[in-house]
């Protein structure tokens, strides 16, 4: 099992890391490693039988000096302050790697939402809105999807915030359905960017995609977009998992038929003629492509060191321990960092707040054009940095991109008050 590595103190760690190869100040190293504010809340919400129940829930505003912050909202019984932190400097940090004007952001309940009815998760969903009402909006602070939420919950974010506000402003938060001001090719923008990412780093190590072998760890929206991708471009998905387990052919899942069945039964296991793994087993399988897409610490450093897969493109964020990449690096594992990876939800979200903004809807061609455009630049700067520093590895050098052009941000509008 992955051991518990806390994620705000491997943020802080990759934040070092990276101010080792940049000629920064060490007290504005020390400003880009903490949020700017949080705000811990009780949401007190009535459940269906009559009775209350009380959920924790936070939203963190990390670092503001590139633009609105930014950045999901999950639904996990894991959720914790930390975490969310964590998640909040991320974001700033992808932000800045793919050039999107945009600090960073997160937000998390406490809450296990298969326990809850739909109805209770409105109510929870809305209590929520409430409390953030005060601090987020349209040119300030605009959440998004995460982990176990979607179209619905942004919808309902949305409509509690307009209500409240009595406006409109649909570019108070992304992910939403497409008749509520969302954006074609939103939902599969995460997946899309880990496909793109995938094709960029094999190119660069004059590989194929085509015939590469790849498994994937969680198939949800990040993970099963992506793997059905990468079957598109000729990759063979043999393994992919998800909570209730993995599963392995070595002649390639039909990812479509995978993602049907897990609809119809909650799960990817007793799919087809496919050989049960442990979630272990997946993660250091022989292929040539990793992908964790579920959560983070997925990868420890004992795990890293059994670990075969020559190529890791991040979904998740946060899937691999600052141990286990110093491991992975030792191995010659290339890791391309969920900061550029999994950036094309942000970067496409950033696109439904344009069009939000201007009233005005770009083609699903022109969203998966532009967004192509974003991380191809994105990876070929990364792999500029990597090739003129000493970075050991790509995160490291990305960090070096963002840690800069955050720093340089802060340092032009200067500290006040
Ligand atoms: P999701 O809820 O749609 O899917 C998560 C999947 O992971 C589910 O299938 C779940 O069963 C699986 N999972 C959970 N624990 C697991 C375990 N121990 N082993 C195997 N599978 C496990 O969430 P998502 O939106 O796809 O997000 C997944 C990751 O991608 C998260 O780290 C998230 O922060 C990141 N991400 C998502 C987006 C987005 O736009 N959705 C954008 C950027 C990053």
């Amino acid at each position: 099992m992955a051991d518990q590595a806390n994620p705000f103190a491997s943020l802080q760690e990759q934040l070092d890391d990276a101010g080792g190869y940049l000629d920064i100040e060490p007290d504005v190293l020390e400003r880009l490693k903490h949020p700017e504010r949080v705000l811990e809340t009780n949401l007190t919400v009535a459940l269906d039988d009559g009775s209350l129940e009380v959920f924790s829930a936070f939203r963190s505003q990390f670092n503001g000096d590139r633009g609105p912050y930014k950045g999901g909202i999950r639904y996990h019984p894991g959720v914790t302050r930390d975490e969310v932190m964590a998640l909040s400097g991320w974001m700033v940090y992808k932000c800045a790697v793919v050039e999107i004007p945009y600090g960073g952001g997160k937000g998390g309940i406490v809450v296990d939402p298969r326990q809850y009815s739909e109805a209770e998760l409105e109510r929870l969903t809305r209590a929520f809105a409430v409390e953030l009402r005060p601090f987020i909006g349209e040119d300030v602070d605009i959440p998004a999807p995460d982990v176990n939420t979607g179209q619905r919950e942004m919808n309902w974010i949305k409509d509690t915030y307009e209500t409240l506000e009595n406006t409109t402003a649909p570019g108070v938060i992304t992910g939403k359905a497409i008749d509520s001001g969302g954006s074609a090719g939103r939902v599969e923008a995460t997946g899309r960017s880990v496909m793109l990412a995938a094709r960029e780093v094999f190119d660069w190590l004059d590989r194929e995609l085509t015939d590469a072998t790849v498994a994937v760890q969680g198939y949800g929206n990040a993970g099963s977009t992506a793997a059905r991708l990468i079957e598109q471009q000729g990759g063979r998905v043999v393994a992919v998992s998800d909570s209730s387990g993995a599963i392995y052919d070595p002649n390639g899942l039909d990812t479509a038929g995978v993602a049907n069945h897990k609809r119809e039964t909650g799960a990817v296991s007793g799919y087809g003629e496919t050989e049960e793994l442990t979630n272990d087993e997946l993660l250091t399988l022989d292929v040539d492509l990793l992908i964790p897409a579920a959560l983070e610490n997925a990868i420890d450093e004992s795990l890293a060191h059994d670990v075969s897969a020559d190529v890791i493109v991040e979904a998740a964020n946060g899937p691999i321990t600052p141990a286990a990449d110093r491991v992975l690096t030792q191995k010659e594992v290339y890791v391309v960092p969920d900061i550029l990876a999994n950036a094309g939800g942000v970067t496409v979200s950033y696109f439904e707040w344009v069009q939000n903004r201007q009233r005005f809807s770009w083609t699903e061609n022109r969203v998966n054009n532009e967004l192509e455009r974003v991380i191809v630049e994105a990876f070929d700067g990364l792999i500029e940095t990597y090739d003129s520093t000493s970075t050991p590895n790509l995160r490291t050098a990305a960090y070096v991109v963002a840690v800069e052009r955050v720093a340089n941000a802060y340092k032009q509008g200067g500290n006040w008050p």
